[in-house]
């Protein structure tokens, strides 16, 4: 297996050049671990596109079929329209393969975590990293706590890194100030890992998810303030990188949508 390459760690009171010179491990397989349809694509799919580009195989894992939206109903049922989106944009980002299992959508968290665990271990095959959302879930979405909760537990079974996308503090706040929103925000120093972001491969995935991209101004206007760049944490880090400064285990309870 190879050994997951030092990520340029980026600290506060580093300058913007060895920010911006972050690089994603240079890993043969990643597993995505997520609540939702569209958490692959809203989330991660600027990170999804960068590994596909650099030759990383990806696969994903998603709980639920995110039935519970409140965007997107049609005649048809949620569940199957979005599992349909997520094959789609699963294949923009070059996902080699997906796994949507049946968990209820909005109950992830009332599911036992050891089963969860379960299901990501039988996922993880020859996955050499797991990549997830920031713990908080992004926006304290229980759903998103619990997905990436199953990862760290199933991770520490198998001694496998896990690496998360977060969200910059200024970010964060400036959503929360404009749409009311709950984002939990990274300081600098909370960040490992600030690398580009491959935006027109994610926006083009996030078009596939048509019933919960259309009608959501909170996600444009999200990218719009991320820019170029995606910031990661080691949750669990590869041997020989130190954890990050300060992991909280926080949930805001806020039931938003990242
Ligand atoms: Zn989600």
């Amino acid at each position: 297996m190879p050994e997951p390459a030092l990520p340029g760690a980026a600290h506060a009171g580093d300058d913007t050049v060895s920010r911006s010179a972050g690089h994603l491990p240079q890993v043969g397989e990643v597993l995505v671990v997520c609540a939702h349809p569209d958490d692959e694509s809203f989330g991660l799919g600027a990170v999804l596109g960068a590994l596909s580009d650099q030759g990383t195989t990806a696969r994903v894992l998603c709980f639920t079929h995110g039935e519970a939206s409140t965007l997107g109903e049609t005649g048809r049922s949620l569940g199957e329209v979005r599992a349909d989106e997520l094959a789609g944009a699963a294949a923009v980002l070059g996902v080699e393969e997906v796994t949507l299992l049946g968990y209820a959508d909005g109950h992830l968290d009332e599911v036992p975590l050891d089963e969860l665990a379960q299901k990501v271990e039988e996922a993880s095959g020859s996955a050499e990293i797991l990549l997830v959302f920031d713990e908080g879930g992004i926006t304290g979405h229980p759903d998103h706590c619990a997905a990436t909760a199953a990862a760290l537990l199933a991770a520490r079974r198998r001694r496998l890194p896990v690496l998360a996308w977060a969200v910059p503090e200024q970010v964060a706040s400036t959503l929360n100030a404009e749409h009311g929103t709950s984002f939990l925000g990274r300081r600098d120093d909370e960040v490992d890992l600030v690398v580009a972001a491959d935006r027109h491969r994610q926006r083009q995935a996030i078009t596939c998810h048509a019933s919960q991209s259309v009608d959501n101004p909170v996600l444009w206007r999200r990218l719009e303030l991320s820019g170029a760049t995606e910031s990661l944490r080691w949750l669990l880090p590869p041997p020989g990188v130190e954890e990050t400064t300060a992991h909280t285990a926080d949930s805001p309870g806020f039931d938003g949508r990242a």
